[in-house]
């Protein structure tokens, strides 16, 4: 039997099955209690068993599943009885916690949907993993104030305010919308603005205003890249208007200007 397939030393493998999409992996725990889990008591024997199924990482590309013939024992002192705990499980979720871990990583880049399909759950739960993994990270993770600031949008499912740090290119913070009151509450509350020597913004004018407000000294700068939109756009706009007023036989000749006027100027020729 390939005991190790599990790579779980506190498990022993007693049989392995696979179907299509499933390993059904059969299992006892490794060691077995010493102790009552009520008193301490070194004086317990066995009581009947149940089968628990434990789910855990997928393999080859296969859902698994871990059935833990689990022993039930009574205490000869205190008369009670208990089940033997299961080592390395999350008996909360029913999952190994090695399991649990990398929901919380996959979640991060992947729709909640696919993991659950993968691993063979309720997308509810990986969505509850996902929250706990996010409140962890949130305890331990601090920003540092920019000193070149992004002020930019997002869209989900309406607009949001994006603050970033352009000098790190990471993501500070992202806001419930992009309203001016929003955006100046949360940079008023922000420590060391003085540290803030640019910031660069989309042309939204609530964006200027609160910069403007909260961080005087800091020079604002428009993103480049909105700048040539709009002039692509305004070009595009007097382009169009241009043909309108041509004969078809003139707008005949002028078949791909578009392409000429998006052309490098050293990739064009005379003709
Ligand atoms: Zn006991």
């Amino acid at each position: 039997m390939p005991a190790n397939i599990l790579n779980l030393s506190s498990y022993t493998v007693s049989q392995i099955t696979e179907d299509e999409h499933d390993y059904h992996i059969a299992t006892t725990v490794t060691r077995h209690p010493l102790k009552c889990s009520h008193c301490q008591s070194e004086n317990i024997r066995g009581f009947g068993r149940r089968e628990q199924l434990v789910k855990d990482l997928p393999m080859h590309g296969k859902r698994v599943g871990i059935y833990v013939d689990t022993r039930r024992y009574q205490c000869q002192s205190c008369n009670k009885t208990f089940y033997e705990p299961l080592p390395d499980v999350d008996e909360k979720r029913k999952m190994t916690k090695r399991l649990v871990e990398w929901i919380g990583k996959q979640a991060i880049t992947r729709t909640f949907t696919s993991i659950a399909d993968e691993v063979g759950i309720v997308e509810g739960t990986v969505r509850s993993i996902f929250r706990d993994y996010i409140n962890e990270l949130e305890k331990t993770v601090r920003f540092e104030i920019p000193q070149w600031m992004g002020i930019d949008e997002i869209h989900l499912i309406k607009p949001r305010c994006v603050v970033s740090n352009i000098k790190n290119n990471t993501i500070v913070e992202i806001l419930k919308d992009r309203n001016k009151p929003t955006v100046t509450r949360y940079l008023s509350q922000l420590k060391g603005l003085d540290q803030v020597h640019y910031v660069a913004i989309d042309m939204w004018k609530p964006y200027r205003d609160a910069v403007e407000t909260v961080i005087p000294d800091a020079q604002i700068v428009i993103d480049k890249f909105h700048v040539v939109r709009m002039a692509n756009d305004g070009l595009e706009r007097v382009r169009k208007s241009l043909r309108e007023q041509l004969t078809p036989k003139q707008r005949r000749g002028l078949m791909h200007d578009r392409f000429v006027l998006l052309k490098r100027e050293r990739d064009l020729t005379d003709k």
